[in-house]
Protein backbone atom coordinates (compact mmCIF):
# COMPACT_ATOMS: atom_id res chain seq x y z
CA UNK A 1 0.00 0.00 0.00
CA UNK A 2 1.67 3.42 -0.78
CA UNK A 3 1.26 6.38 1.36
CA UNK A 4 -1.53 8.42 0.00
CA UNK A 5 0.46 11.82 0.85
CA UNK A 6 3.47 10.19 -1.37
CA UNK A 7 0.59 9.58 -4.16
CA UNK A 8 -0.50 13.07 -3.68
CA UNK A 9 2.82 14.51 -4.40
CA UNK A 10 3.44 12.41 -7.30
CA UNK A 11 0.42 13.42 -9.06
CA UNK A 12 1.36 17.09 -8.04
CA UNK A 13 4.71 16.57 -10.33
CA UNK A 14 3.25 15.47 -13.38
CA UNK A 15 -0.69 16.95 -12.60
CA UNK A 16 -3.86 15.84 -13.30
CA UNK A 17 -3.51 14.88 -17.25
CA UNK A 18 0.00 13.10 -17.09
CA UNK A 19 -1.24 10.69 -14.02
CA UNK A 20 -3.72 7.43 -14.65
CA UNK A 21 -5.14 5.74 -11.27
CA UNK A 22 -8.63 4.58 -12.34
CA UNK A 23 -8.56 0.39 -12.71
CA UNK A 24 -9.39 0.94 -16.49
CA UNK A 25 -6.20 2.97 -17.20
CA UNK A 26 -3.78 1.01 -15.21
CA UNK A 27 -5.25 -2.10 -16.49
CA UNK A 28 -3.84 -0.71 -19.78
CA UNK A 29 -0.30 -0.82 -18.47
CA UNK A 30 -0.19 -4.22 -16.69
CA UNK A 31 1.30 -6.03 -19.59
CA UNK A 32 3.36 -6.11 -22.72
CA UNK A 33 4.06 -8.18 -25.28
CA UNK A 34 5.01 -10.82 -23.31
CA UNK A 35 2.48 -12.98 -21.90
CA UNK A 36 2.42 -11.95 -17.96
CA UNK A 37 0.66 -9.56 -15.88
CA UNK A 38 0.81 -7.04 -12.84
CA UNK A 39 -1.05 -4.26 -12.26
CA UNK A 40 0.70 -0.49 -11.17
CA UNK A 41 -0.91 1.50 -9.03
CA UNK A 42 -0.09 4.49 -10.75
CA UNK A 43 1.30 5.65 -14.29
CA UNK A 44 3.10 8.66 -14.99
CA UNK A 45 4.02 10.26 -18.23
CA UNK A 46 6.76 13.15 -17.44
CA UNK A 47 7.82 15.45 -19.60
CA UNK A 48 11.03 16.34 -18.53
CA UNK A 49 14.35 15.26 -16.88
CA UNK A 50 13.51 17.77 -13.98
CA UNK A 51 9.81 15.56 -13.60
CA UNK A 52 11.44 12.19 -13.63
CA UNK A 53 14.22 13.02 -11.06
CA UNK A 54 11.64 15.05 -8.67
CA UNK A 55 9.39 11.47 -9.06
CA UNK A 56 12.37 9.26 -8.35
CA UNK A 57 13.36 11.54 -4.95
CA UNK A 58 9.89 10.78 -3.65
CA UNK A 59 9.37 6.65 -4.70
CA UNK A 60 13.07 6.43 -3.54
CA UNK A 61 12.15 8.43 0.73
CA UNK A 62 9.34 6.24 -0.11
CA UNK A 63 10.41 2.89 -1.16
CA UNK A 64 7.97 2.74 -4.15
CA UNK A 65 8.68 0.43 -6.81
CA UNK A 66 9.68 2.68 -10.53
CA UNK A 67 9.10 0.58 -13.45
CA UNK A 68 9.96 2.50 -16.80
CA UNK A 69 8.33 2.28 -19.84
CA UNK A 70 8.53 2.93 -23.38
CA UNK A 71 5.79 1.58 -25.96
CA UNK A 72 5.29 -1.91 -24.38
CA UNK A 73 6.98 -4.37 -26.63
CA UNK A 74 9.48 -6.07 -24.56
CA UNK A 75 8.66 -9.46 -25.19
CA UNK A 76 10.21 -10.58 -22.24
CA UNK A 77 8.29 -8.73 -19.68
CA UNK A 78 10.64 -6.54 -18.67
CA UNK A 79 8.35 -3.46 -18.99
CA UNK A 80 5.57 -5.64 -16.31
CA UNK A 81 5.37 -3.72 -13.08
CA UNK A 82 5.97 -7.07 -11.17
CA UNK A 83 5.79 -5.42 -8.17
CA UNK A 84 3.41 -3.18 -8.41
CA UNK A 85 4.47 0.78 -7.66
CA UNK A 86 4.70 3.67 -10.32
CA UNK A 87 4.90 2.71 -14.14
CA UNK A 88 7.00 5.99 -15.34
CA UNK A 89 5.63 6.28 -19.49
CA UNK A 90 8.42 8.18 -21.62
CA UNK A 91 6.03 8.35 -24.63
CA UNK A 92 5.81 12.04 -23.52
CA UNK A 93 9.54 12.62 -23.78
CA UNK A 94 9.57 12.28 -27.17
CA UNK A 95 11.65 15.51 -28.59
CA UNK A 96 14.34 15.13 -31.02
CA UNK A 97 16.52 17.39 -29.80
CA UNK A 98 19.20 17.94 -32.38
CA UNK A 99 20.43 16.11 -35.74
CA UNK A 100 23.96 16.87 -36.81
CA UNK A 101 25.14 15.19 -39.73
CA UNK A 102 28.63 16.81 -40.08
CA UNK A 103 29.65 15.25 -36.28
CA UNK A 104 27.10 12.07 -36.94
CA UNK A 105 25.39 12.26 -33.76
CA UNK A 106 21.78 12.55 -33.20
CA UNK A 107 20.21 13.84 -29.40
CA UNK A 108 16.92 12.42 -29.03
CA UNK A 109 14.60 11.93 -25.71
CA UNK A 110 14.24 8.30 -24.49
CA UNK A 111 9.90 8.56 -26.13
CA UNK A 112 10.79 8.69 -29.67
CA UNK A 113 9.77 5.67 -31.09
CA UNK A 114 12.51 4.68 -33.54
CA UNK A 115 11.02 4.80 -37.07
CA UNK A 116 10.43 8.57 -36.47
CA UNK A 117 13.77 8.93 -35.93
CA UNK A 118 14.42 7.06 -39.33
CA UNK A 119 12.54 9.45 -40.94
CA UNK A 120 13.90 12.37 -39.43
CA UNK A 121 17.12 11.46 -40.63
CA UNK A 122 16.37 10.30 -44.30
CA UNK A 123 15.90 13.77 -45.65
CA UNK A 124 19.61 14.48 -44.35
CA UNK A 125 20.97 11.13 -46.20
CA UNK A 126 21.67 9.48 -43.07
CA UNK A 127 20.66 6.54 -40.89
CA UNK A 128 20.39 4.67 -37.39
CA UNK A 129 21.38 1.39 -37.65
CA UNK A 130 19.28 -0.88 -35.26
CA UNK A 131 16.07 -1.52 -36.73
CA UNK A 132 14.23 -4.25 -34.59
CA UNK A 133 11.01 -5.64 -35.59
CA UNK A 134 9.10 -3.26 -33.86
CA UNK A 135 10.99 -0.21 -34.95
CA UNK A 136 7.29 1.37 -35.81
CA UNK A 137 6.20 1.58 -32.01
CA UNK A 138 9.17 0.71 -30.00
CA UNK A 139 10.89 4.01 -28.29
CA UNK A 140 15.04 4.95 -28.52
CA UNK A 141 14.68 4.58 -24.74
CA UNK A 142 13.32 1.16 -24.63
CA UNK A 143 15.86 0.19 -27.69
CA UNK A 144 18.55 1.31 -25.31
CA UNK A 145 17.18 -0.54 -21.94
CA UNK A 146 17.09 -3.45 -23.96
CA UNK A 147 20.17 -2.97 -26.20
CA UNK A 148 17.99 -4.09 -28.83
CA UNK A 149 19.03 -5.34 -32.17
CA UNK A 150 17.23 -6.08 -35.76
CA UNK A 151 17.89 -7.71 -39.41
CA UNK A 152 20.68 -5.11 -40.28
CA UNK A 153 22.47 -5.17 -36.84
CA UNK A 154 24.25 -8.08 -38.33
CA UNK A 155 26.47 -5.92 -40.28
CA UNK A 156 25.73 -2.95 -38.23
CA UNK A 157 25.88 -3.99 -34.45
CA UNK A 158 23.53 -3.63 -31.78
CA UNK A 159 22.51 -0.13 -30.06
CA UNK A 160 24.94 -0.32 -27.57
CA UNK A 161 27.45 0.21 -30.42
CA UNK A 162 25.54 3.00 -31.39
CA UNK A 163 24.70 5.25 -27.48
CA UNK A 164 28.00 8.19 -28.10
CA UNK A 165 26.45 9.54 -24.41
CA UNK A 166 23.57 9.56 -22.46
CA UNK A 167 21.47 11.58 -19.47
CA UNK A 168 20.30 9.04 -16.73
CA UNK A 169 18.46 9.91 -13.44
CA UNK A 170 19.06 7.28 -10.68
CA UNK A 171 17.25 5.61 -7.92
CA UNK A 172 17.98 8.70 -5.60
CA UNK A 173 17.00 11.12 -8.07
CA UNK A 174 20.17 12.38 -9.09
CA UNK A 175 21.04 12.83 -12.34
CA UNK A 176 24.24 11.47 -14.23
CA UNK A 177 25.65 12.14 -17.52
CA UNK A 178 27.87 9.75 -19.54
CA UNK A 179 30.05 9.38 -22.47
CA UNK A 180 30.01 12.55 -24.97
CA UNK A 181 29.32 13.32 -28.57
CA UNK A 182 32.17 12.43 -30.06
CA UNK A 183 32.55 8.59 -32.06
CA UNK A 184 35.35 8.42 -30.20
CA UNK A 185 35.99 8.45 -26.68
CA UNK A 186 37.87 5.83 -23.90
CA UNK A 187 37.63 8.62 -21.18
CA UNK A 188 37.04 6.01 -18.03
CA UNK A 189 34.45 3.48 -17.64
CA UNK A 190 32.15 2.75 -20.61
CA UNK A 191 29.08 3.71 -18.58
CA UNK A 192 26.81 4.09 -21.04
CA UNK A 193 26.96 0.74 -22.26
CA UNK A 194 26.30 -0.34 -18.98
CA UNK A 195 22.54 0.73 -19.07
CA UNK A 196 22.58 -0.61 -22.75
CA UNK A 197 20.78 -3.88 -21.60
CA UNK A 198 19.94 -3.06 -17.61
CA UNK A 199 15.92 -3.33 -18.60
CA UNK A 200 15.79 0.13 -16.70
CA UNK A 201 17.03 -1.68 -13.51
CA UNK A 202 19.62 0.85 -12.58
CA UNK A 203 18.49 4.42 -13.39
CA UNK A 204 16.17 6.35 -15.82
CA UNK A 205 17.51 7.07 -19.52
CA UNK A 206 16.22 10.63 -20.02
CA UNK A 207 18.37 11.93 -23.26
CA UNK A 208 20.32 9.74 -25.69
CA UNK A 209 23.43 11.08 -27.92
CA UNK A 210 23.34 8.09 -30.98
CA UNK A 211 25.97 7.67 -33.69
CA UNK A 212 24.20 7.90 -37.31
CA UNK A 213 25.62 6.77 -40.37
CA UNK A 214 25.01 7.57 -43.98
CA UNK A 215 22.77 6.01 -45.72
CA UNK A 216 24.78 3.58 -48.44
CA UNK A 217 24.04 4.41 -52.11
CA UNK A 218 22.66 0.66 -53.33
CA UNK A 219 21.05 -2.02 -51.21
CA UNK A 220 19.64 -5.27 -53.12
CA UNK A 221 17.34 -7.57 -51.45
CA UNK A 222 17.03 -11.32 -52.20
CA UNK A 223 14.60 -13.91 -51.55
CA UNK A 224 15.97 -17.27 -51.53
CA UNK A 225 14.05 -20.44 -51.21
CA UNK A 226 15.14 -24.23 -50.61
CA UNK A 227 13.74 -27.63 -50.01
CA UNK A 228 15.16 -28.44 -47.21
CA UNK A 229 15.58 -26.97 -43.92
CA UNK A 230 18.85 -27.99 -42.94
CA UNK A 231 20.86 -26.81 -46.63
CA UNK A 232 18.83 -23.54 -45.90
CA UNK A 233 20.99 -23.31 -42.44
CA UNK A 234 24.44 -24.61 -43.97
CA UNK A 235 24.18 -22.22 -46.76
CA UNK A 236 24.02 -19.67 -43.52
CA UNK A 237 27.07 -21.05 -42.19
CA UNK A 238 28.73 -20.94 -45.33
CA UNK A 239 28.35 -17.40 -46.36
CA UNK A 240 29.74 -16.21 -42.92
CA UNK A 241 31.99 -18.46 -42.87
CA UNK A 242 33.57 -17.57 -46.09
CA UNK A 243 34.06 -14.09 -44.74
CA UNK A 244 30.88 -12.60 -46.04
CA UNK A 245 28.90 -10.51 -44.50
CA UNK A 246 25.94 -8.92 -45.82
CA UNK A 247 23.46 -6.51 -44.51
CA UNK A 248 20.54 -8.71 -43.10
CA UNK A 249 20.85 -12.66 -43.61
CA UNK A 250 17.41 -14.03 -42.12
CA UNK A 251 16.19 -17.67 -42.53
CA UNK A 252 12.75 -18.80 -42.41
CA UNK A 253 11.13 -22.13 -41.81
CA UNK A 254 7.93 -23.40 -44.19
CA UNK A 255 5.68 -23.34 -41.03
CA UNK A 256 6.59 -19.40 -41.04
CA UNK A 257 6.50 -18.03 -44.33
CA UNK A 258 3.25 -19.79 -44.47
CA UNK A 259 2.07 -18.46 -41.82
CA UNK A 260 2.87 -15.06 -42.87
CA UNK A 261 1.53 -16.04 -46.30
CA UNK A 262 -1.92 -16.53 -45.02
CA UNK A 263 -2.12 -13.47 -43.69
CA UNK A 264 -0.11 -11.16 -46.34
CA UNK A 265 -1.14 -12.89 -49.71
CA UNK A 266 2.03 -11.46 -50.87
CA UNK A 267 3.44 -14.75 -52.72
CA UNK A 268 5.55 -15.86 -50.65
CA UNK A 269 6.89 -19.27 -51.37
CA UNK A 270 4.57 -21.45 -49.15
CA UNK A 271 6.24 -24.66 -50.65
CA UNK A 272 9.55 -24.01 -49.67
CA UNK A 273 11.07 -25.58 -46.67
CA UNK A 274 13.38 -22.85 -45.97
CA UNK A 275 13.66 -19.27 -47.34
CA UNK A 276 16.75 -16.69 -46.86
CA UNK A 277 16.11 -13.05 -46.67
CA UNK A 278 19.04 -11.91 -47.47
CA UNK A 279 19.99 -8.09 -47.70
CA UNK A 280 23.73 -6.06 -49.28
CA UNK A 281 24.15 -2.70 -48.88
CA UNK A 282 27.26 -0.09 -50.03
CA UNK A 283 28.49 0.94 -53.50
CA UNK A 284 26.98 -0.04 -56.44
CA UNK A 285 29.71 -2.22 -57.89
CA UNK A 286 30.79 -3.27 -54.24
CA UNK A 287 26.94 -5.19 -53.88
CA UNK A 288 26.91 -6.53 -57.03
CA UNK A 289 30.27 -8.71 -56.42
CA UNK A 290 28.85 -9.70 -53.19
CA UNK A 291 25.63 -10.77 -54.65
CA UNK A 292 27.69 -12.53 -56.63
CA UNK A 293 29.42 -14.68 -53.93
CA UNK A 294 26.60 -15.10 -52.00
CA UNK A 295 24.80 -16.46 -54.88
CA UNK A 296 27.44 -19.87 -55.49
CA UNK A 297 27.23 -20.05 -51.85
CA UNK A 298 23.36 -20.63 -52.39
CA UNK A 299 23.87 -22.75 -55.04
CA UNK A 300 26.71 -25.23 -53.65
CA UNK A 301 24.01 -25.27 -50.92
CA UNK A 302 20.97 -26.37 -53.21
CA UNK A 303 19.23 -23.38 -53.25
CA UNK A 304 15.78 -23.68 -55.50
CA UNK A 305 14.71 -20.19 -56.68
CA UNK A 306 16.62 -16.62 -56.27
CA UNK A 307 15.21 -13.71 -56.33
CA UNK A 308 16.16 -9.79 -56.64
CA UNK A 309 13.56 -7.27 -55.58
CA UNK A 310 13.13 -5.22 -58.36
CA UNK A 311 11.91 -1.83 -57.29
CA UNK A 312 12.03 -0.23 -53.72
CA UNK A 313 8.34 -1.27 -53.21
CA UNK A 314 8.93 -5.15 -53.73
CA UNK A 315 11.73 -4.79 -50.65
CA UNK A 316 9.63 -3.04 -48.68
CA UNK A 317 6.50 -5.51 -49.16
CA UNK A 318 9.10 -8.48 -48.24
CA UNK A 319 10.43 -6.45 -45.19
CA UNK A 320 6.68 -6.04 -44.19
CA UNK A 321 5.97 -9.25 -44.33
CA UNK A 322 9.47 -10.32 -42.37
CA UNK A 323 8.42 -8.01 -39.74
CA UNK A 324 5.48 -8.66 -39.62
CA UNK A 325 5.78 -12.24 -37.88
CA UNK A 326 5.42 -11.96 -34.31
CA UNK A 327 1.37 -10.40 -35.09
CA UNK A 328 0.99 -12.94 -37.39
CA UNK A 329 1.91 -15.75 -34.71
CA UNK A 330 0.73 -14.25 -32.21
CA UNK A 331 -2.54 -14.62 -34.15
CA UNK A 332 -2.66 -18.20 -33.66
CA UNK A 333 -3.30 -18.79 -30.18
CA UNK A 334 -3.93 -16.87 -26.82
CA UNK A 335 -0.55 -16.89 -26.34
CA UNK A 336 2.84 -16.61 -27.86
CA UNK A 337 6.22 -18.39 -26.91
CA UNK A 338 8.77 -16.29 -28.31
CA UNK A 339 12.66 -16.98 -27.96
CA UNK A 340 15.59 -15.25 -28.45
CA UNK A 341 18.84 -17.87 -27.87
CA UNK A 342 22.25 -17.16 -29.46
CA UNK A 343 24.19 -19.85 -31.37
CA UNK A 344 27.62 -19.42 -33.10
CA UNK A 345 26.70 -19.17 -36.91
CA UNK A 346 28.39 -22.41 -37.73
CA UNK A 347 25.97 -24.16 -34.79
CA UNK A 348 22.77 -22.88 -36.86
CA UNK A 349 22.10 -26.50 -38.59
CA UNK A 350 22.65 -28.48 -35.36
CA UNK A 351 20.13 -25.31 -33.55
CA UNK A 352 17.75 -25.69 -36.16
CA UNK A 353 17.25 -29.40 -36.14
CA UNK A 354 17.25 -29.59 -32.34
CA UNK A 355 14.38 -26.50 -32.37
CA UNK A 356 12.42 -28.86 -34.34
CA UNK A 357 13.20 -32.15 -32.94
CA UNK A 358 12.07 -30.44 -29.48
CA UNK A 359 8.85 -29.21 -30.40
CA UNK A 360 8.10 -32.82 -32.37
CA UNK A 361 8.46 -34.36 -29.05
CA UNK A 362 6.24 -32.32 -26.55
CA UNK A 363 3.69 -32.20 -30.08
CA UNK A 364 4.08 -28.30 -30.25
CA UNK A 365 3.96 -25.59 -33.37
CA UNK A 366 7.27 -24.25 -33.67
CA UNK A 367 7.93 -21.86 -36.31
CA UNK A 368 11.61 -21.19 -36.45
CA UNK A 369 12.86 -17.34 -37.61
CA UNK A 370 16.05 -16.23 -37.32
CA UNK A 371 18.79 -13.42 -37.72
CA UNK A 372 20.61 -16.32 -38.79
CA UNK A 373 23.69 -14.46 -39.91
CA UNK A 374 24.53 -13.82 -36.38
CA UNK A 375 23.10 -16.60 -34.67
CA UNK A 376 20.09 -15.50 -33.24
CA UNK A 377 17.74 -17.45 -33.31
CA UNK A 378 13.74 -16.57 -32.72
CA UNK A 379 11.74 -19.88 -32.44
CA UNK A 380 8.28 -18.99 -32.01
CA UNK A 381 5.55 -21.87 -29.78
CA UNK A 382 1.96 -20.49 -29.85
CA UNK A 383 -0.56 -22.22 -27.43
CA UNK A 384 -2.84 -21.52 -25.05
CA UNK A 385 -1.35 -20.77 -21.73
CA UNK A 386 -4.85 -21.56 -19.96
CA UNK A 387 -4.45 -25.08 -21.11
CA UNK A 388 -2.39 -26.37 -17.77
CA UNK A 389 -1.18 -29.55 -19.78
CA UNK A 390 -0.38 -27.84 -22.61
CA UNK A 391 1.51 -24.56 -21.12
CA UNK A 392 3.83 -27.36 -19.00
CA UNK A 393 4.77 -28.90 -22.55
CA UNK A 394 5.70 -25.67 -23.97
CA UNK A 395 7.68 -25.22 -21.02
CA UNK A 396 9.89 -28.41 -21.28
CA UNK A 397 10.31 -27.41 -24.65
CA UNK A 398 11.69 -24.01 -23.45
CA UNK A 399 13.71 -25.27 -20.84
CA UNK A 400 15.42 -27.82 -23.57
CA UNK A 401 15.73 -25.42 -26.16
CA UNK A 402 17.46 -23.06 -23.82
CA UNK A 403 19.77 -25.95 -22.45
CA UNK A 404 20.48 -26.74 -25.40
CA UNK A 405 21.50 -23.54 -26.97
CA UNK A 406 24.23 -23.33 -23.72
CA UNK A 407 25.08 -27.23 -24.81
CA UNK A 408 26.57 -25.47 -28.15
CA UNK A 409 28.34 -22.70 -26.45
CA UNK A 410 25.20 -19.86 -27.06
CA UNK A 411 23.31 -17.83 -25.05
CA UNK A 412 20.09 -16.79 -23.64
CA UNK A 413 19.26 -13.87 -24.81
CA UNK A 414 20.32 -12.22 -28.53
CA UNK A 415 17.90 -8.84 -28.16
CA UNK A 416 14.99 -9.33 -26.52
CA UNK A 417 16.79 -9.76 -22.78
CA UNK A 418 16.26 -11.47 -19.70
CA UNK A 419 12.69 -9.61 -17.83
CA UNK A 420 10.18 -12.12 -16.27
CA UNK A 421 10.82 -14.69 -18.67
CA UNK A 422 14.49 -15.93 -18.67
CA UNK A 423 15.99 -15.14 -14.84
CA UNK A 424 15.93 -18.18 -13.65
CA UNK A 425 18.22 -19.69 -16.49
CA UNK A 426 21.14 -17.39 -15.88
CA UNK A 427 23.12 -19.91 -14.40
CA UNK A 428 22.92 -21.13 -17.93
CA UNK A 429 25.86 -19.02 -19.31
CA UNK A 430 27.02 -17.05 -16.34
CA UNK A 431 29.05 -18.12 -13.35
CA UNK A 432 27.89 -17.57 -9.73
CA UNK A 433 30.21 -14.77 -9.07
CA UNK A 434 29.24 -12.72 -12.73
CA UNK A 435 25.79 -12.57 -11.23
CA UNK A 436 26.60 -11.81 -8.18
CA UNK A 437 29.01 -9.08 -9.41
CA UNK A 438 26.07 -7.67 -11.35
CA UNK A 439 24.08 -7.69 -7.79
CA UNK A 440 26.98 -5.48 -6.40
CA UNK A 441 26.52 -2.84 -9.20
CA UNK A 442 22.88 -2.76 -8.47
CA UNK A 443 23.10 -2.45 -4.90
CA UNK A 444 25.90 0.44 -5.30
CA UNK A 445 22.97 2.52 -7.67
CA UNK A 446 19.70 1.41 -6.37
CA UNK A 447 20.26 0.45 -2.70
CA UNK A 448 16.85 -0.05 -1.78
CA UNK A 449 16.30 -1.89 -5.27
CA UNK A 450 12.96 0.39 -6.23
CA UNK A 451 13.93 0.12 -10.21
CA UNK A 452 12.05 -2.33 -11.93
CA UNK A 453 12.07 -4.71 -8.92
CA UNK A 454 11.46 -8.74 -9.63
CA UNK A 455 13.85 -8.70 -12.68
CA UNK A 456 16.94 -10.47 -13.64
CA UNK A 457 19.27 -8.62 -10.65
C1 LIG B 1 6.41 -7.28 -33.20
C2 LIG B 1 7.67 -7.14 -32.38
C3 LIG B 1 8.90 -7.26 -33.00
C4 LIG B 1 10.07 -7.12 -32.26
N1 LIG B 1 11.28 -7.24 -32.91
C5 LIG B 1 12.43 -7.04 -32.23
C6 LIG B 1 13.70 -7.11 -32.89
O1 LIG B 1 13.79 -7.38 -34.10
N2 LIG B 1 14.80 -6.87 -32.16
C7 LIG B 1 14.74 -6.57 -30.82
O2 LIG B 1 15.79 -6.35 -30.21
N3 LIG B 1 13.56 -6.53 -30.18
C8 LIG B 1 12.41 -6.74 -30.83
N4 LIG B 1 11.21 -6.69 -30.18
C9 LIG B 1 11.19 -6.46 -28.71
C10 LIG B 1 10.99 -4.98 -28.29
O3 LIG B 1 10.38 -4.23 -29.30
C11 LIG B 1 12.33 -4.33 -27.93
O4 LIG B 1 12.84 -4.94 -26.77
C12 LIG B 1 12.25 -2.82 -27.70
O5 LIG B 1 13.56 -2.34 -27.51
C13 LIG B 1 11.38 -2.41 -26.53
O6 LIG B 1 11.13 -1.02 -26.65
P1 LIG B 1 9.88 -0.34 -25.92
O7 LIG B 1 9.94 1.12 -26.20
O8 LIG B 1 8.62 -1.03 -26.28
O9 LIG B 1 10.26 -0.61 -24.42
P2 LIG B 1 9.38 -1.28 -23.27
O10 LIG B 1 8.92 -2.63 -23.67
O11 LIG B 1 8.37 -0.32 -22.80
O12 LIG B 1 10.49 -1.43 -22.15
C14 LIG B 1 11.55 -2.32 -22.30
C15 LIG B 1 12.53 -2.18 -21.13
O13 LIG B 1 13.12 -0.90 -21.18
C16 LIG B 1 12.93 -0.21 -19.95
N5 LIG B 1 12.85 1.19 -20.31
C17 LIG B 1 12.01 1.78 -21.22
N6 LIG B 1 12.28 3.09 -21.29
C18 LIG B 1 13.28 3.34 -20.42
C19 LIG B 1 13.98 4.51 -20.04
N7 LIG B 1 13.73 5.70 -20.57
N8 LIG B 1 14.94 4.39 -19.09
C20 LIG B 1 15.23 3.21 -18.53
N9 LIG B 1 14.61 2.07 -18.86
C21 LIG B 1 13.65 2.14 -19.80
C22 LIG B 1 11.68 -0.83 -19.36
O14 LIG B 1 11.65 -0.71 -17.95
C23 LIG B 1 11.86 -2.28 -19.77
O15 LIG B 1 12.72 -2.92 -18.88
C24 LIG B 1 10.02 -6.87 -30.87
C25 LIG B 1 8.77 -6.75 -30.24
C26 LIG B 1 7.61 -6.89 -30.99
C27 LIG B 1 6.29 -6.76 -30.28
Amino acid sequence: MIDPDAIDNLKKIVGKDRCFDSAEQLACYCYDAYFEEAMPDLVLFPCTRDEVSGILKICSIHKIPVTARGAGTSLCGASIPAKGGVVLCFSKMNRIVEINTKDRYAIVEPGVVNADLQKALAPFGFFYPPDPGSMAMSTIGGNVAQNAGGPRCLKYGVTVDYVLGMEVVLASGKVVRFGSRNVKDVTGYRLSSLFCGSEGTLGMVTSIILKVLPLPESVSTLLVTFDDLDNTAKAVADIIGAGILPVALELMDKTTIRTIEEKAHIGLPVDAEGTLLIEVDGVKEACEKEIKKITEKLEANGAVNIEVAKTEDERETLWHARRSVYGVFAKLSPSLYTEDIVVPAGKIPEMTRMIVDIADKYKLLVGVMAHAGDGNMHPMIPADKSNKEEWARVKKAFDEIMAAAASLNGTLSGEHGIGLAKTEYLPLVMDEDAIEFMGVIKKAVDPDGILNPGKFV
